[in-house]
């Protein structure tokens, strides 16, 4: 197995930093919106753009968190009491979210989260930003928002690590 370094932690800064603008230039600031960070590290991505945004233009933007497990389709529960104390938390209804994930793959786990959130509310709007878009999607899905677009090969596996879960601040790619 080898590791190719793609993105150091200065290139996360600079990327994180250019999406934090373009959500502000597309969305002419941050008014009604919400950024959603999808479970570990899509909250920690939504954490530090949200920080961006308020230096940048000195406005907070709230930040939540989705866990989107019970909506995989690969799962057969149905959504049960977390998704009610989602749901309560979560006050989205006219409101523009900004979906965070870290890795965007066949985009199954989008789906599962835009269920999710059309359970809660009816949003104005979902945008979604990834730090890496590895492609081989299997629904009708695109960013708005790529920190990075790698082309990968399916078995290969993108590495994601950040200081707030993994002590550190990379990207790599793992080829066999
Ligand atoms: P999808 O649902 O689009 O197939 O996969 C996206 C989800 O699976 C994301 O939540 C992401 O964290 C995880 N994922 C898929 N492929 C990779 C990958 O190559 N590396 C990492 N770190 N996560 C991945
Ligand atoms: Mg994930």
């Amino acid at each position: 197995m080898q590791e190719h370094v793609l993105m150091d932690e200065m290139a996360i800064r600079r990327a994180l930093t250019r999406i934090a603008h373009e959500i502000l230039e597309r969305n002419k600031g941050v008014e009604n919106c919400m950024l959603v960070g999808i479970r570990t590290r899509g909250i920690f991505l939504a954490k530090r753009i949200a920080e961006r945004i308020r230096e940048i233009e000195k406005v907070p933007v709230p930040v939540e968190e989705i866990d989107v497990t019970m909506y995989r389709d690969d799962r057969e529960q149905p959504p049960g009491l977390d998704s009610i104390r989602q749901a309560e938390r979560l006050a989205i209804r006219n409101k523009k979210l900004i979906l965070f994930d870290d890795v965007l793959f066949t985009g199954r786990t989008v789906r599962a989260a835009m269920d999710a959130l059309m359970d809660i509310g009816r949003p104005e709007m979902i945008q979604l930003a990834v730090l890496v878009d590895r492609g081989h999607r299997e629904l009708p899905i695109r960013p708005d928002y790529v920190g990075k677009n790698v082309p990968t090969a399916k078995n290969e596996e993108i590495e994601v690590s950040l200081h707030e879960v993994d002590g550190k601040d990379q990207v790599s790619i793992l080829q066999q």
